[in-house]
């Protein structure tokens, strides 16, 4: 049984290895990174650079934790004007221009305006990128199997009760989704907006367990399936959330970072960090 699993576990390393292969279906022969890369998304919704040092604007900031970069500082100097400002020359954290919960958006910078409100707006982005359509498809049926297979992993580890696998899981899991969305704003697109997606593999997500369902103002549901046994009950979690919900131990949160700049998973992130860590 462990050793059919622990074989599962390293099956997936070969999953993500194979991510790349499927670029071969490009009739340009492009390695996938360069094909990617051609594909320039407007600028990020929110900066979320990690950053130790930072500004903070009185006049700006939502709340007193709310901090921007120094780029970001310096591109919206101007507006900033006759506001109470303060550096901050010890502090870690994520730079929050471009997140209307957490900053004025007349203070945000030129480079982040939050050019995607939500998500079909970059899924029709990335559809008018993607003029092989062949390719855009293998694209989401390659992330969905990866996610798909991840995801049953952790479930069949949960009912072992092996909280330091399935943090290895996740671990290996984010970090690949962060080496192939390295410097790619498309993928990382992409991969933001299949995180915060309800993910209930077509109902095979039975309703056993609390779903946390955050809606697009970010008000919080809590439904507890736990007493439920009305088997057509099917989970509308997200995947970001289903995979919080795991028992893990000492899970590194920079994990998460390079997924921050999107607007509504950063908020998702927030919340579910507020019910899961802390
Ligand atoms: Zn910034
Ligand atoms: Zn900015
Ligand atoms: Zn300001
Ligand atoms: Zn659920």
């Amino acid at each position: 049984m462990f050793q059919e699993l622990n074989e599962k576990i390293s099956s997936l390393n070969d999953l993500f290895n194979s991510f790349a292969e499927i670029f071969n279906f490009n009739s340009l022969n492009n390695d996938f990174l360069s094909y990617l890369n051609n594909i320039s998304v407007p600028t990020n919704q929110v900066c979320a650079k990690t950053i130790s040092v930072a500004w903070r604007c009185y006049d700006c900031e939502k709340d007193s934790t709310c901090i921007i970069c120094t780029e970001c500082y310096e591109k919206s100097e101007e507006k900033h004007k006759n506001h109470k400002v303060i550096f901050k020359s010890n502090c870690s954290g994520c730079c929050d221009c471009g997140d209307p919960d957490a900053w004025d958006v007349n203070g945000f910078c030129s480079d982040h305006q939050g050019s995607f409100k939500n998500d079909s707006e970059i899924e029709n982005y990335i559809n008018k990128c993607f003029t092989d359509k062949t390719l855009l498809n293998k694209i989401y049926e390659k992330i969905n199997e990866i996610f798909e297979k991840v995801f049953l992993i952790l479930l069949e580890i949960e009912n072992l009760e092996k909280e330091t696998l399935s943090g290895h899981v996740i671990t290996n899991f984010f970090n690949f989704l962060n080496k192939i969305c390295m410097n790619n704003n498309g993928l990382n697109q992409i991969v933001c907006m299949y995180l915060v997606k309800n993910f209930n593999l077509d109902g095979k997500i039975l309703a056993k367990h609390q779903c946390i369902i955050i809606n697009d103002k970010f008000d919080v549901e809590f439904i507890d399936n736990n007493e439920n046994n009305d088997v057509n009950k099917i989970c509308k979690c997200s995947l970001i959330k289903l995979i919080f919900s795991f028992p893990v131990k000492n899970i590194n949160d920079k994990l998460f970072y390079n997924f921050l700049h999107n607007y509504k998973l950063k908020n998702n992130m927030g919340i579910l960090f507020i019910v899961f860590i802390i």
